[in-house]
């Protein structure tokens, strides 16, 4: 039987299969495409919107890059891990929230869009789109389960105060813990390497403490810090080093290679993680795909992290 075309025809919780990476429905690592929220675990959905960037815009092509190039992941239980995330987990693509005619942000559209996922009692791992996606994800966790622990990969805070009445890619996280929407007592910022006086009370892992110290003793710091709140995991791809993610809007050199950022990320099982979103991923400045395979990488190893923390969690009630 053909089992190729997986976007169509595959099924939810059929774990990762073999399937053909250069051709058919490009959906996320080849689950089916549906809206139907019936039992689904995991919503996988794009956001392609880069217009709150300051620098140079394109991550609205993010999206569509990262699902493309998760085909040629899309093939066995990714490594290290003991779960295959796509068996133990129900995931679907739930396709693009698109922006709204005219309203060119969208926040209560985008808001909106999550919320009916997360309210449906699955998870949502967004696809950006530039940062400022996390802003509506995160207005719609806080909704549903109160204040949120951020664990925020990138090379900027993004707690810088506005300048005007707006809200860009570098100021969203001021604005969410301002809202109370975020809890910075409780959140880490790791790859950091861009200078913010005012750290908001965020705990900061630098750059320059990542090559220091090893993945497990920041994962530890991390977990210590959010305890058993609910946690949002959001991996701005410029957090990596240029050399391992060209095709970003705001690149910094100096940052983490893809394997030190994966390495923190398979150290933090057990936390109490509900949403998930990898951002900031602009494919016309990228090269043989580098960053969108990285981003691919990362988000299946998110889902990885989403499916061993809540087994472990269910075990220990
Ligand atoms: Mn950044
Ligand atoms: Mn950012």
């Amino acid at each position: 039987m053909h089992t190729w075309d997986n976007g169509f025809r595959g099924k939810p919780g059929q774990g990762m299969s073999h399937t053909l990476s250069f051709g058919g429905a490009t959906s996320f690592f080849r689950v089916p495409y549906q809206t139907d929220l019936t039992e689904v675990d995991v919503a996988v959905i794009g956001v392609p919107l880069d217009i709150a960037t300051t620098n140079r815009s394109g991550a609205r092509l993010g999206p569509r890059a990262i699902r493309t190039a998760s085909l040629s992941l899309a093939w066995e239980r990714p490594w290290p891990w003991q779960t295959d995330p796509m068996t133990a987990l129900r995931v679907i693509d739930y396709g693009d929230c698109e922006p709204v005619d005219g309203d060119l942000l969208s926040v209560s559209h985008i808001e909106k869009h999550i919320a009916h996922i997360v309210n449906s009692g699955a998870a949502a791992l967004v696809l950006g789109g530039d940062h400022f996606v996390a802003y509506p994800s995160l207005r719609a966790h806080a909704a549903a389960y109160g204040p949120i622990s951020l664990i925020h990969f990138d090379a900027h805070t993004d707690t810088w105060p506005s300048s005007g009445n707006g809200i860009n890619h570098g100021t969203m996280f001021h604005q969410a813990a301002l809202e109370k929407i975020i809890e910075p007592a409780s959140s880490t910022q790791i790859g950091i390497r861009t200078t913010n006086e005012d750290t908001m009370g965020f705990h900061i892992v630098s750059a320059a403490d990542v090559h220091e110290m090893s993945g497990r003793d920041i994962a530890r710091q991390i977990r210590e810090r959010v305890g058993n709140s609910p946690v949002y995991i959001t991996f701005d791809i410029d957090c990596l080093d240029p050399a391992f993610a060209p095709g970003t809007g705001t690149p910094v050199p100096g940052g983490l290679s893809t394997f030190q950022a994966l390495n923190i990320i398979r150290e933090l099982k057990g936390i109490n993680l509900v949403g998930m979103d990898v951002v900031e991923v602009a494919p016309a400045y990228d090269h043989a795909e580098i960053t969108a395979l990285a981003a691919a990488q990362i988000a299946i190893e998110l889902l990885c992290l989403y499916a061993e923390s809540h087994t472990q969690r269910k075990k220990s009630r």
